[in-house]
């Protein structure tokens, strides 16, 4: 008996007075929900309290690497269930703002199985550099951790001699990595724009407000009613901004204090800084967001 009274103690926690008519939570993934292979502490059992008190949850990741599928099954693997339908990512959210534009579209893609995947399943063709670039309506750039000279010389005679139109899924600059930092998809992304002097007519992911716009489209809930939980200003909460959603900064993962501290002084001081890199809420954990 004891033991039930705790449990539903423990369901019916309140949010914070900044959250409390929030219908829809958007996670961000490395740094929110985990770090590396790690899960975050706690954070399985506030997305458990969400759902529970009937709060949609949905994660949105940069990372265009691994297939939803596959995200499915990390999550799994921390004891949070979740379904394919979930999870927007650089690369879902660009394959479905592509199928938009064509379908059976014949794409040459620098990126790994999770973009290749996510077009693949919407019915595009995939080529490889041996292909004719005249047949190629798309050149989709993302984090491709075998990027190499002959992928980016194609991607460059697909777009300056063939008809390819030039998009890409983001343009982190770096990845956190156990190790310290790995180049990011911003990387490829220059290379390409370098040498065809082209930029990307469109960059789907993070801090470009497309993903939350799709999500908010698919769950039907207005921006008042939503939040986005993220770990990185001039991603996450520059995105939720300019969606004109909620946006709640967690410091577990690369930000820290001290650098939110830095940029709210800044605006404070007019200095020249974009408002949209200003969270509404900052937290030190997911907890955060009960009443103490
Ligand atoms: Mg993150």
């Amino acid at each position: 008996m004891y033991k039930i009274i705790i449990l539903l103690n423990l369901a019916m926690r309140e949010l914070v007075d900044e959250l409390k008519n929030i219908e829809l939570a958007i996670f961000d993934l490395d740094g929110v929900i985990y770090r590396g292979d790690i899960l975050i502490s706690n954070s399985d059992k506030v997305i458990q309290e969400l759902k529970d008190i009937s709060i949609k949850v949905v994660y949105n990741s940069n990372n265009s690497t691994v297939t939803r599928q596959m995200y499915v099954d990390r999550l799994k693997g921390f004891n949070i269930n979740s379904e394919v339908s979930d999870f927007y990512t650089s690369a879902s959210i660009t394959s479905e703002e592509i199928t938009n534009q064509k379908q059976n579209a014949t794409i040459f893609v620098i990126g790994e199985i999770g973009l290749k995947e996510e077009l693949k399943a919407k019915g595009h063709t995939i080529v490889n550099p041996t292909s004719n670039y005249k047949n190629v309506d798309f050149v989709i750039v993302g984090l491709d951790r075998e990027f190499n000279y002959k992928k980016l010389a194609f991607a460059q005679n697909c777009i300056l001699q063939g008809k390819a139109q030039f998009y890409a899924t983001n343009s982190d600059s770096t990845l956190p990595a156990a190790s310290g930092l790995l180049p990011g998809a911003g990387v490829m992304v220059n290379a390409v724009e370098t040498c065809t002097n082209k930029k990307p007519l469109k960059i789907f992911g993070k801090p470009n407000p497309y993903g939350i716009q799709m999500i908010l489209n698919h769950t039907n809930v207005s921006p008042d009613k939503s939040v986005i939980f993220g770990d990185r200003l001039n991603t996450d909460i520059l995105a939720g901004n300019r969606a004109r959603i909620n946006t709640v900064l967690v410091l577990t993962g690369v930000t820290a204090e001290f650098d939110v501290k830095k940029i709210q002084e800044k605006a404070i001081r007019s200095q020249v800084i974009d408002k949209n890199l200003i969270p509404n809420l900052v937290i030190k954990s997911l907890l955060g967001i009960f009443k103490e």
